[in-house]
């Protein structure tokens, strides 16, 4: 059973799927359903691109590199990004599961996961793909840089980052297939009936 009145203990064994991605391309609504998901399961939503982006906000040496690939839409290297999670897999409030989102992206991104996870015994436990139209989310990203001005929502990085997810994120799509892991949803419902549809198909096994 999924626990949405936050009265069952994160991590109960035999229950739940808690080790967690939400995939999808730009603009699918995964932060959204991201935030959704982590509160009723209680579980840390982790997502690259908000640590990113706080790192650039802050200005550290991180943010500084990752705003120049950010800014044209291309994927900071995997080096930096593998680095990033794999302390943050690390920290406390991870122990107990995680709701990944925008991470794995490449398929060097998989296999350090699959390492991080299995160093410590672990494996995910189902992959969330929201599935949506290309057009539809093109207009609701711009529409996001208008109104929260992000500087990577404007029309030419956006066509930018959707090729990007099409060449090196989309054909990790049938790798979580292959595995068993993957859940489909169809992310043009409402943010309530997408957020239902999501811990409905957790339940099913
Ligand atoms: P979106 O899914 O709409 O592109 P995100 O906030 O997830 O937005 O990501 C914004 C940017 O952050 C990406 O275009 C990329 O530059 C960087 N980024 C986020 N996650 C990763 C990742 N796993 N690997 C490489 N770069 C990433």
């Amino acid at each position: 059973m999924i626990d949405t009145e936050g009265t069952a203990p994160a991590g109960d064994p035999g229950h739940v799927p808690f080790r967690l991605l939400i995939v999808g391309p730009p603009g699918a609504g995964k932060g959204t359903q991201a935030a959704r998901l982590a509160e009723a399961l209680r579980i840390p939503a982790i997502s690259t691109g908000d640590i990113f982006r706080a790192n650039v906000g802050a200005k550290t040496e991180l943010g500084v590199l990752a705003q120049s690939y950010m800014d044209r839409g291309e994927y900071v290297p995997d080096s930096v990004t593998n680095d990033m999670v794999r302390s943050r897999l690390a920290e406390a409030d991870a122990q107990g599961g995680f709701l990944l989102d925008g991470y794995p992206r490449t398929l060097d991104q998989v296999h350090a996961l699959d390492d991080m996870l299995s160093a410590t015994g672990d494996a995910l436990d189902a992959v969330l793909m929201l599935d949506v139209d290309f057009d539809a989310v093109i207009g609701r990203l711009v529409e996001r840089g208008r109104e929260l001005g992000r500087s990577d929502d404007t029309e030419e990085t956006i066509r930018r980052r959707i090729e990007v997810y099409a060449e090196q994120t989309a054909p990790l799509v049938a790798l979580f297939e292959e595995r068993g892991l993957l859940r489909r949803v169809d992310g043009m419902a409402s943010i309530d009936e997408v957020t239902a549809a999501l811990l409905a198909a957790l339940e099913q096994r």
